[in-house]
């Protein structure tokens, strides 16, 4: 039986703008978004009998069609015509509902996976199109890198990779519905990072600029909710870090650092705190 091992990479937003709710109640984003190299692990292989199935390390996980791996290969294999026989074993190592794109992620490796395994020889772009049907973060996590994404996330431009950089995640034990976050903006309120900013930063390479511009429209509900967010993000900025934001709609805070002996100093500083479980020393990804 055929078998393959794809990983699924985690994404951070350098910047998040929310520009308004369109009349369908979806909202229209203008967010500079990035892979970082911290990754879930997926082994995808044949089986003779048909259908999906899907085992993973935490127990808490769904298995069954609330899992978005699952509903990725269904998808794949309703519009491929396939015959459909898999078991996914899943290693998850990306904090579940953290504000990384973890689901959206394993989605799309899920459908990378199935086009290799089949043959079927879809292209970026066709899987994209599959992928805005899972969610809205799907068709970037199929692309990856360093990209602009606009629209509801379906409108994504390419860009260059910023300059290297340390990028310390810290996720407190908290968990935040991206749709509650949604629900409760008030845009009127709420900051608007100046996106434009960050894109001249970026193409400048500039990460002193790139980490003085981060901002995130979503930080105004989610920051309030779990005030521990903002004491993350002053302890980042107090260890030296060049700027901290917290990613998506939250909980999770990243910090970015130029120099590598204060990166480190950092992460066991948090190691050892009461955040340590969920505290990673990642960097950018970039093909
Ligand atoms: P985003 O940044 O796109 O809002 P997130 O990182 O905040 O995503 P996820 O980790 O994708 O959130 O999880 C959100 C919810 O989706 C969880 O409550 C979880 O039960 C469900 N879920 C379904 N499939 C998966 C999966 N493969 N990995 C993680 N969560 C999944």
């Amino acid at each position: 039986m055929e078998s393959i091992q794809v990983k699924a990479y985690a994404k951070i937003n350098l910047g998040l703008n929310v520009l308004g709710r369109r009349q369908d109640g979806y909202h229209e984003v203008r967010m500079l978004m990035q892979t970082i190299r911290l990754f879930d692990k997926l082994t995808v292989k044949m089986t003779q009998t048909a259908g999906i199935t899907l085992k993973s390390n935490l127990s808490y996980l769904p298995c069954d069609d609330n899992n978005l791996i699952y509903r990725a290969a269904a998808l794949f294999f309703e519009e491929t015509k396939q015959r459909c026989g898999i078991h996914v074993t899943l290693e998850k190592h990306i904090p579940v509902a953290a504000g990384l794109a973890g689901g959206s992620s394993d989605a799309a490796a899920t459908l990378t996976a199935l086009n290799e395994l089949y043959h079927t020889g879809l292209s970026l772009e066709e899987l994209k199109q599959l992928g805005i049907r899972l969610g809205a973060d799907v068709p970037y996590c199929l692309m990856q890198g360093t990209a602009l994404s606009e629209g509801i996330g379906e409108r994504l431009t390419p860009l260059p990779a910023p300059p290297p950089a340390y990028c310390l995640v810290v996720k407190p034990p908290v968990s935040v519905s991206t749709r509650y976050v949604y629900e409760h903006l008030n845009l009127s309120d709420a900051p608007h990072p100046d996106i434009d900013a960050l894109l001249s930063a970026l193409n400048n390479k500039n990460l002193a600029l790139i980490a003085a511009n981060l901002g995130n429209t979503l930080e105004s509900v989610t920051i309030p909710l779990h005030p521990e967010i903002a004491a993350i993000k002053a302890e980042l900025l107090e260890a030296g870090a060049l700027g901290a934001l917290m990613s998506g709609s939250g909980p999770t805070v990243f910090g970015l650092f130029s120099d590598r002996p204060k990166a480190e100093h950092a992460f066991y500083r948090f190691k050892v705190g009461e955040f340590g479980k969920q505290t990673y020393l990642t960097n950018f990804w970039n093909k």
